[in-house]
């Protein structure tokens, strides 16, 4: 059954009007499978509406897995001593951005954890030598680094930088993330548009211990920080961390949370996440269908990617061409073939 008062307020956000964060913890919380087809439905017309039906691809290579931060949610911190760390050379990480230029890719990510080796200049060169001779745009991954980092490397040629607040919650925040404050990060992120990146964060949902309100929070946070790119995603327990026996977190919640996002944001990117095709077969291309716009095919070589192991399953969902292009056109759609940044309805 779906109430009155949801339509209402799914009405409302859909012809743009502002909702409370009790507005937007009303929708979120809802348990009714009725409404939460209401929000899906709606979160699908306002992206086709808002940014139509080309599908971005973004190739991500992941060049190193040594991290200095200890995040107790993520296989790659810096205790989890079972894992073999690998870091790919400046060539290496250069030849597969080319490669995801030549296969049509117009954007790659480079992603890594918070890899000290990769110093300002080595990330300099490798931003320089990217750009020499392909015009891919370059989104940095790469954590919290210091403000003369960003300003270098945004003049070497970088475009974008993605950065997860990862959750609103300041106490969960430095639970999760020891020695580190949810206030750092967002400074990083300001700097990081300040600069002129075109910004993207996004948070994990389903974190032990995260309630309702803590996701109807990180959603306001999305409004108020007008980030380019959203990565929402479901928590994934690794059983080489400290939240071992957490449970994961629940698909249907995290595209409620997109969904949301989606019509209220309008005209952002919001990928379809991996972590959402590793919890459910069907995770993407249901995340697609509630307001998911972008996904990113991981190009990282295989050798080196079933070490890149934040959570278990993710090397195994990896989409190949051909699976993605099936995927994309049995919902519709099409790939882009521009490098997708995000156009303002407003600008359209
Ligand atoms: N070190 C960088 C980038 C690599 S981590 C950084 O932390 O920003 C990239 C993302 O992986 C993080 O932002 C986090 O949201 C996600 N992540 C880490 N552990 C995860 C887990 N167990 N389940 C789901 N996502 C996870
Ligand atoms: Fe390192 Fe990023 Fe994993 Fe934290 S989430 S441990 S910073 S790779």
């Amino acid at each position: 059954m779906v109430r009155e008062e949801y339509w209402e307020k799914v009405r409302s956000a859909k012809e743009g009007q502002k909702l409370s964060p009790e507005d937007i913890l009303f929708l979120l919380s809802t348990a009714e499978r009725e409404e939460e087809e209401v929000l899906f439905e709606t979160a699908d017309r306002v992206r086709k509406d808002c940014v139509g039906d080309e599908v971005h691809l973004r190739g991500i290579v992941e060049f190193s897995n040594f991290c200095a931060q200890n995040c107790l949610y993520c296989g790659l911190r810096r205790d989890n001593h079972a894992l073999v760390r690998y870091r790919m050379s400046l060539a290496e990480i250069v030849t597969a951005a080319k490669n995801a230029r030549s296969q049509g890719l117009g954007t790659v990510v480079l992603q890594s954890g918070e890899d000290p080796w990769f110093t300002r200049e080595r990330i300099i060169e490798l931003i320089r030598s990217i750009k020499e001779d392909t015009d891919v745009a370059i989104t940095l991954s790469v954590g919290e680094r210091s403000y003369a980092d960003y300003l270098a490397w945004k003049e070497a040629g970088a475009d974008r930088y993605l950065l997860k607040h990862e959750t609103a919650s300041s106490t969960l925040f430095r639970a999760l993330r020891p020695g580190r404050e949810l206030g750092e990060r967002l400074q990083a992120l300001r700097w990081l548009r300040e600069l002129g990146y075109e910004v993207g964060s996004g948070n994990m949902v389903g974190l032990p211990g995260q309630t309702d309100e803590d996701l109807a929070r990180d959603i306001q946070l999305f409004i108020q920080y007008e980030f380019d790119m959203i990565g929402i995603g479901p928590f994934m327990v690794h059983p080489q961390t400290p939240l071992a026996r957490a449970a994961s977190g629940q698909l249907n919640r995290t595209l409620r949370v997109l969904a949301i996002t989606r019509i209220i944001t309008r005209d952002t990117n919001l990928p379809a996440t991996t972590a959402a095709g590793v919890l459910d077969q069907n995770g993407r291309r249901r995340a697609m269908s509630a307001g998911a716009n972008v996904v990113m095919p991981d190009i990282t070589p295989p050798n080196y990617r079933r070490h890149y192991e934040i959570y278990p399953g993710k090397a195994r969902v990896t989409l190949d061409r051909h699976a993605l292009t099936e995927m994309i056109s049995s919902l519709g759609r099409r790939i882009s073939q521009g490098a997708g940044a995000r156009i303002r309805s407003r600008d359209r």
